[in-house]
């Protein structure tokens, strides 16, 4: 039973501001609020810096 890949809601851990990250996101992903890293690409699933708040269906 594979969905299509969910969203993470990331929360900044400089800021606290949260926002989507694709779950197997290809590029860096940068808080929109202060440009901190939250997501680095590894090929699968996104590494995370921040912490995922929770996970939402695509
Ligand atoms: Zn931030």
């Amino acid at each position: 039973m594979r969905g299509p890949s969910p969203f993470w809601i990331v929360k900044c851990p400089d800021c606290s501001g949260e926002q989507p990250v694709f779950s197997r996101a290809a590029t860096t992903i940068n808080c929109l609020v202060c440009g901190a890293t939250l997501a680095t690409p590894t090929g699968g699933l996104a590494k995370l810096r921040g912490e995922r708040v929770r996970v939402e269906s695509a």
